[in-house]
């Protein structure tokens, strides 16, 4: 069965990583949202494996481990759940939107899913107020993308320090719409819808 592996970010001892009025924890907003994302691939017919099923921090390091050791003989992709910032945090700032990143090393097939996964926030109305890349995608040196074996792109599922972008994370139907997002693009990536 084909297997997305599902990176919820952060953990709970992560140091920042929260709106500056503190509402939104990013460690909690992208486990909330890796499991509708899990229920939805589970509906259809994929196979969501999550990476860090607890609450604690786990190292990148190990998280790479742990995402090679799933994807060994399997087909497999993974996704890394994030919220963006564009500044330290504590004040409120401009940018908004989503985004997706590849590390330098991506194979064609991880390019292939980063750009299918922005194809699909821009026709849900996530595209934001930033200037995106004509591949539809960033690249930076990203360890989780960067070592691990099968195709990985880390999203950044808009800004948790702009007031709109918190205002919509926070929402059921935000969180459906980034869920959603996600599994229309793995399923077009592995040729299934
Ligand atoms: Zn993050």
């Amino acid at each position: 069965m084909k297997t997305v592996i599902i990176d919820n970010g952060h953990g709970r001892d992560t140091a920042g990583k929260r709106s500056p009025d503190g509402r939104l924890l990013e460690w909690k907003w992208t486990r909330c949202v890796a499991r509708r994302l899990c229920g939805k691939l589970r509906a259809a017919g994929l196979e969501p494996v999550l990476l860090v099923p607890g609450d604690a921090d786990v190292t990148l390091r190990e998280r790479c481990r742990r995402a090679n050791e799933l994807c060994s003989g399997r087909e497999a992709v993974l996704l890394s759940l994030h919220t963006n910032a564009s500044g330290n945090g504590k004040e409120w700032g401009t940018a908004s939107g989503w985004s997706a990143f590849v590390s330098p090393n991506a194979s064609e097939n991880s390019r292939r899913l980063a750009a299918l996964l922005h194809e699909e926030a821009v026709s849900r109305g996530l595209a934001g107020n930033r200037m995106t890349p004509s591949s539809g995608y960033y690249t930076a040196n990203l360890a989780i993308c960067r070592d691990t074996l099968c195709p990985a792109v880390l999203t950044e599922n808009l800004f948790h320090d702009n007031l709109a972008d918190v205002d919509y994370l926070l929402t059921d139907r935000g969180q459906e719409n980034i869920a959603e997002l996600h599994v229309w693009a793995v399923m077009k990536y592995f040729g299934e819808s």
